[in-house]
């Protein structure tokens, strides 16, 4: 029978960063040993404490279903991190707990967005809000940033992506793939055109304690008057190395909140209810593992951004200030030859890459910005050696310089 699938469903790609992690899991499985620094995954491991409050869940026998909004311990979990760490107060009745932040940001804005309806999403952005978008029928805007604008949308910038039916607006600071961080400023200006517009402002806070350089303002919190028309997504996958958890949460206006709770009542139901246990150990016990994970991370990210800008063709203008991501441009490559062809894009870049070095990256093509190619530094120092170690000796081959 001949396959017709839903025209949204048709229409989406996969999702290049999944993609990416899937090719370099198959090569592995077949015997290549490849390095990867395609998913944006912090490579340590859950903590143990974290670990054991699932433990105590399973003995206690909590395998059945909890409200589809999640149970109340993690509703108050989530209630006071918002308070402590984004002094933003919610009620319980406004937070909805979810199967990762994906699915998090994937239910507010298929609640809140339909035909005829324009999201702002500056780019470079992370590949699936788009796909999200799209799904629900609403069109994504993609408003271009400038490297030499440290990747960050302007006041001015905003009011010359809005339409009169444009409804929204995705930040994500710290940013992925690009690590820009907006400072309070700036999300002022922004704050100011988001209200005039009336427009939602969505604000995905996973990298939120991925920050070098003092804090990442709350892009709600830089106004309260933006807190009628904010919602937050955030996720507890990076902060404490939970991504193979599924464990997210959104916060926002009630009545938003309820559509968006009966929505994820009908698809899909409660987060895992050993998840939401150990979630709540996450948020309210000692911060410790995220101090020294934080100082790995630094440690790399100077490693990293000083590797890339001595490898052939790579070109990084600044150091990102949060996230696990270098975002380098690599057009000085294209026009080379190699034996897949010729290099035209960032993700001929990465093919390259994947077959000459045997190293993962994801091409710059589905975060808006083909002349780039997106590098996770969340892998061990000596990974990320002998993987810019293979990498500089695959360009030189290539005769790049
Ligand atoms: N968000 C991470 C990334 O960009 C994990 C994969 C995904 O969900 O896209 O690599």
């Amino acid at each position: 029978m001949a396959l017709r699938l839903n025209r949204r469903v048709a229409a989406i790609k996969p999702s290049a960063t999944m993609a990416a992690e899937a090719r370099a899991i198959e090569l592995r499985l077949q015997g290549v040993d490849i390095i990867s620094l395609a998913a944006g995954e912090p490579d340590f491991d859950t903590p143990e404490r974290i670990k054991n409050a699932a433990r105590r869940a399973l003995e206690a026998g909590m395998t059945k279903y909890t409200p589809t909004s999640g149970t109340r311990q993690i509703k108050e979990a989530i209630q006071s991190k918002l308070k402590s760490e984004n002094n933003l107060e919610y009620d319980l009745t406004e937070i909805v707990a979810s199967a990762g932040g994906k699915q998090a940001a994937a239910n507010v804005i298929g609640t809140l967005f339909d035909e005829g309806d324009e999201v702002i999403i500056p780019t470079p952005a992370w590949v699936s809000y788009s796909a999200m978008v799209a799904l629900s029928g609403a069109t994504p805007k993609l408003a271009a940033t400038r490297e030499e604008d440290g990747f960050l949308l302007s006041a001015e910038g905003l009011r010359r992506a809005l339409t009169p039916k444009t409804r929204g607006i995705i930040i994500n600071s710290p940013s992925n793939p690009t690590g820009a961080v907006y400072d309070a400023d700036q999300l002022r200006a922004l704050s100011e055109v988001v209200l005039e517009a009336g427009l939602w402002l969505i604000s995905d806070d996973v990298y939120e304690h991925m920050v070098y350089d003092g804090v990442a303002p709350h892009p709600i919190a830089a106004n309260p008057r933006l807190k009628e028309q904010g919602i937050i997504v955030n996720s507890l996958s990076k902060t404490y190395a939970m991504t193979g958890w599924r464990i997210g949460f959104a916060a926002g206006p009630r009545e938003l909140m309820n559509a968006m709770a009966r929505l994820q009542g009908q698809n899909s139901g409660n987060p895992s209810s050993i998840s939401q246990a150990a979630a709540v150990e996450a948020l309210t016990g000692p911060k410790d593992e995220l101090v020294t994970m934080m100082e790995e991370f630094r440690a790399r990210r100077s490693f990293v951004v000083e590797r890339v800008r001595s490898l052939p063709g790579f070109a990084l203008a600044q150091m990102p200030k949060g996230s696990f991501y270098v975002f380098p441009k690599v057009s000085a490559l294209f026009g080379l030859k190699w034996k897949g062809g010729v290099l035209q894009s960032g993700d001929d870049v990465a093919d390259l890459l994947l077959s000459e070095a045997r190293v993962a990256l994801v091409g710059g093509i589905d975060f808006g910005f083909p002349e780039y190619v997106r590098i996770s530094y969340a892998n061990s120092m000596a990974n990320l050696k002998a993987a810019f170690d293979r990498i500089e000796s695959a360009l030189r081959a290539l005769g790049a310089r």
